[in-house]
C-alpha cells in the first residue's frame, strides 16, 4: 500500500501537475481538484477527506462482486510468488491460462469453448477486429472486411475499439472511423422512437442492419457487433423485437455476431452473459472488467468451435500481447468466478436482489424530472425530461441537466454516472437491500435538489 500522509490539497496539486485523466477536461478537473479515493470495502468508498460515498457504478461497471475482498488479494500474492509472468507466445502454457480457460469454455454458452486472452475491453475488441478479419481470409472470402456497429455503442477507446464504438466526439479526436466500419442506428426507443410503439421500432432498428448489409454487398460483410446492453450509451436496453430480428438477419447473410459483454458478463444482467438474457447466440463475445471484478486488469475474446477451428487451421495468427493469459491476472479471475458460483452472488441477483432494485427503481418515474426507468438485473437508467407524455428532451444543451444531477449526487456521496441527460447505476452485485434502500434515499434527494436547482436557473 501506498501510505499517504499528505492533506488533499497537496495530493490535488500533484495531481494536477503531473496526472492526465481519461476522457476529463484537463484543465477544468485541475482547477476544481480531483476527488481522492483512497480505501474501499463492499460498495463503499473512502475519500481523503474521510467522507463515505455508495459506488452505485460498481467503479466503472466492474466490481462485481464488491471491494475489499482479501481472498484475491491472497490468490495475487501466491502467484506472484510461483509464477509472476510468463508469456504464452513461442510454444508455451502455463497452468493458470489453461485453468482460465477452461472455466471460461465451461460458463459460456452453447459452443463458445476457446479463449483468446488480451490486457482490456479495448484491445479484446481489436483482437476481435483482426481475428474476423482473419477468419474470413482463411475460408477464401478475403473480400469480407466490414464490420457494422451502432451509433452510440461503446466498445473501447483504442484506434480499433474507438472505431467500433458509435461516439461521434470520439471519432472527431484522430480521423476515426478506421476504414471499413460501419454504423447502424441505435434501438433507443426513449429518444428516437418517435410515434412507433417500441415493438415496432426495435424492429425497425434492426431491420437497419439488413439495409447496411445490402447496402455493403453482403459478400463484403465479416461480422456484426453490439452490446446486448448498451452500458456506456447510457443504459439503452432495446425493445424486445430488437435482438431476434438481428439473429435473424446475421444467419440469413451469415455473418458473424460478437456480442460485447464487457459490461453484461458476469452477473451484471442476472445471466452469467447478458447474451444468455437477452437470447443471443454470439459467434465471439468480448468480456473484460467483472471477468476480474476490476481487482486487476484482464479481458479476452470467447469464440465458438468454428471460429476456432478456422483461425486454428489458418497460418499463424500474427496477433498477441505481452499480457495475453498474464498468469496473476488468470489467478485472481478463477478466484472472482469460484466466488461469483460458489457465493451464488449471480443466482442472489437474480432471484433477489435484481427484482429487489427493480421495484425501487422504477418507482422513480413518479418523480416528476424522471421520464423512463429501465432497468435489467443489476444496470439501470432513468431519463430526465420536462415532458414525460411527449418524451421531450430538455431546451438545454443535451448534458447539462444530467450533469447538475451528477453534480447533486456527488454532494450527497453517491456515485452516480450521467450519460447526456440520462442518469446510470450499476452498483457492485454484492449490494445488500438496505444498501440499495441507502442508495435510493440519495438517489431521490439528488433528484429533487437537482429539480429545485433547474427551476431556480429557469432550465426546467
Ligand atoms: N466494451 C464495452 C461494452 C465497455 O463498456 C467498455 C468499457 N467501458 C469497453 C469495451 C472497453 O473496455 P476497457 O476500458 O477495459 O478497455
Amino acid at each position: 500500500m501506498i501510505e499517504n500522509h499528505l492533506p488533499t490539497a497537496e495530493l490535488q496539486a500533484l495531481d494536477a501537475a503531473h496526472h492526465m485523466h481519461p476522457f476529463t477536461d484537463g484543465d477544468a478537473l485541475n482547477k476544481k481538484g480531483a476527488r481522492i479515493i483512497t480505501r474501499a470495502k463492499g460498495v463503499w468508498l473512502t475519500d481523503s477527506e474521510g467522507n463515505e460515498i455508495l459506488d452505485g457504478m460498481a467503479g466503472l461497471w466492474c466490481m462485481n462482486i464488491g471491494y475489499g475482498r482479501e481472498e484475491l488479494a491472497e490468490v495475487a500474492a501466491r502467484q506472484m510468488r510461483q509464477l509472476p509472468f510468463y508469456n504464452t507466445f513461442f510454444q508455451t502454457s502455463h497452468i493458470p491460462a489453461i485453468a482460465l480457460a477452461k472455466k471460461l469454455a465451461e460458463l459460456a454458452p452453447g459452443n463458445l469453448n476457446h479463449v483468446f486472452f488480451n490486457g482490456s475491453g479495448s484491445d479484446s475488441n481489436d483482437t476481435n477486429i483482426r481475428m474476423v478479419r482473419h477468419y474470413w481470409n482463411v475460408k477464401e472470402q478475403p473480400e469480407r472486411t466490414v464490420i457494422i456497429s451502432r451509433w452510440n455503442g461503446y466498445h473501447g477507446s483504442t484506434i480499433g475499439a474507438a472505431s467500433l464504438g458509435g461516439m461521434k466526439g470520439m471519432h472527431k479526436q484522430g480521423g476515426l472511423p478506421i476504414p471499413d466500419i460501419v454504423h447502424i442506428d441505435q434501438p433507443d426507443w426513449w429518444s428516437e422512437g418517435g410515434d412507433m410503439t417500441p415493438e415496432e421500432f426495435g424492429l425497425a432498428r434492426a431491420q437497419e442492419l439488413e439495409a447496411k448489409i445490402l447496402e455493403v454487398g453482403p459478400e463484403k460483410v465479416a461480422a456484426f457487433i453490439g452490446e446486448p446492453i448498451q452500458g456506456a450509451g447510457g443504459v439503452i436496453v432495446a425493445p424486445e423485437t430488437y435482438w431476434p430480428e438481428i439473429q435473424r438477419i446475421v444467419k440469413k447473410y451469415g455473418i458473424l455476431l460478437i456480442a460485447d459483454e464487457v459490461i453484461c458478463g458476469f452477473g451484471r444482467t442476472g445471466n452469467w452473459f447478458g447474451c444468455q438474457t437477452l437470447g443471443i447466440e454470439p459467434d465471439i463475445m468480448t468480456v473484460a472488467k467483472g471477468l476480474t471484478s476490476g481487482y486487476i486488469p484482464m479481458g479476452a475474446s470467447i469464440v465458438s468451435d468454428e471460429v476456432a477451428k478456422v483461425i486454428n487451421a489458418g497460418d499463424e495468427f500474427a496477433h498477441g500481447y505481452t499480457y495475453s493469459g498474464h498468469p496473476v491476472a488468470a489467478a485472481v479471475a478463477l478466484e472472482n468466478l469460484r466466488i461469483l458460483e460458489e457465493d451464488g452472488v449471480i443466482d442472489r441477483v437474480r432471484s433477489e436482489i435484481a427484482p429487489y432494485l427493480k421495484a425501487k427503481w422504477e418507482s422513480l418515474s413518479d418523480h416528476p424530472m424522471v421520464g423512463e426507468a429501465k432497468i435489467v438485473g443489476m444496470m439501470g437508467s432513468i431519463a430526465l425530461t420536462p415532458n414525460k407524455a411527449k418524451r421531450a428532451a430538455f431546451a438545454a444543451k443535451s448534458g447539462t441537466i444530467g450533469l447538475i444531477t451528477r453534480e447533486r449526487c456527488f454532494a450527497n456521496n453517491l456515485v452516480m454516472r450521467h450519460v447526456g441527460d440520462r442518469m446510470i447505476i450499476s452498483p457492485p452485485l454484492t449490494i445488500t437491500k438496505a444498501e440499495i434502500d441507502e442508495l435510493m434515499v440519495r438517489a431521490r434527494k439528488s433528484l429533487d435538489e437537482a429539480y429545485e436547482k433547474i427551476k431556480a436557473e429557469g432550465l426546467w
